[in-house]
């Protein structure tokens, strides 16, 4: 651990975040800044709901779908009647990725999502997961992408799957820092400080927790995982759902206290060791030079603030 002395003679202490060992300086002062916190969800365009491709009953302007979830026997392909949809990404950037459509309705945040559609969409992410290992792929990255300032295209909640040869590198960097023998996450989740911890759901013997990122980069930066050290999420969808319940609710907290706020989710997941989890990076700020260029991140909202500001707002 290092410390630079600030311009006025503060020391602000670089942490050095024991999943990634991405450093991350906290500087509240930072928030009297002009600009602060300004990114925001976009509200309902008036035509929104009434032009959307992914609403059901417009499958046609999509690819061919993949596959679909809950949805009656018989029903023939591209048409109404299922629950959560799986198709081709219209301007993919890879061999495959494919978009997940959540909901059947127009539904622009997983923070509105059921925990029925949920469990379906932790489905569809372990079905294409298994349609990958057949073919070969050895890495499934699930992202959700929420607002314009995150990167979403659309409003519509839905998930990204890109089907990759190998981990990509945030998560092979993570992977040596996750072993069985000496897991950091499990580390993490043991020494947690009670104040950051917002929930918990628990399934069988295993427990799934949302917290305050110890060393987020962003303020309200999330993490949620399972108790247990497991690798892969994908065999165990029902744990995958119950991840997902806590994001949304991570997400409506993060909503109610500071506005519909754009916010990137992903799961990293492990082939053979190391320890699954989602990490929600809420957008509120932008990344400057410094976190790019020199990939130190300047967080402006201590966990223990940021956790506080959660627990209290009002669902
Ligand atoms: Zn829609
Ligand atoms: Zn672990
Ligand atoms: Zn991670």
């Amino acid at each position: 651990m290092t410390t630079e002395t600030g311009e006025h003679g503060g020391a602000q202490r670089i942490l050095s975040d024991p999943l990634s060992g991405r450093e991350v300086i906290f500087a509240p002062s930072r928030t009297l800044r002009p600009g602060h916190f300004e990114a925001r969800r976009e509200p309902e365009a008036p035509d929104e709901a009434e032009t959307c491709p992914f609403c059901e009953g417009r499958e046609q302007q999509t690819p061919p779908e993949l596959f679909a979830l809950g949805a009656p026997k018989g029903r023939a392909p591209d048409t109404p009647g299922w629950k959560v949809r799986v198709v081709p990404n219209l301007y993919p950037a890879f061999a495959r990725q494919q978009v997940v459509v959540h909901t059947p309705t127009h539904i622009r945040s997983l923070a509105d999502v059921s925990d029925e559609q949920l469990v379906l969409i932790a489905e569809s992410w372990a079905e294409a997961a298994e349609r990958a290992w057949a073919e070969g792929f050895d890495h499934l990255l699930a992202v959700i992408n929420e607002g314009k300032t995150s990167g979403a295209s659309l409003p519509h909640s839905h998930s990204q799957l890109v089907w990759l040869e190998q981990a990509p590198p945030e998560v092979a960097a993570e992977a040596p820092r996750l072993r069985r023998d000496d897991c950091a996450l499990c580390a993490l989740l043991h020494d947690l400080d009670p104040a950051l911890k917002l929930a918990e759901r628990r399934l069988g013997d295993s427990t799934v927790s949302l917290a305050v990122a110890p060393t987020g980069r962003a303020p309200y930066e999330l993490l949620i995982a399972p108790e247990d050290h497991l690798p892969d999420s994908f065999g165990n969808s029902e744990l995958l759902a119950a991840a997902l319940a806590l994001a949304a609710e991570g997400a409506r907290r993060l909503n109610a206290a500071e506005g519909a706020s754009p916010f990137n989710l992903w799961l990293h997941n492990f082939q053979g060791d190391g320890h699954w989890h989602l990490e929600l990076v809420p957008r509120l700020n932008i990344y400057a030079g410094i976190e790019l260029g020199g990939g130190i991140f300047i967080n402006t909202l201590p966990p223990g603030e940021a956790a506080a500001r959660l627990r209290e707002a009002p669902l």
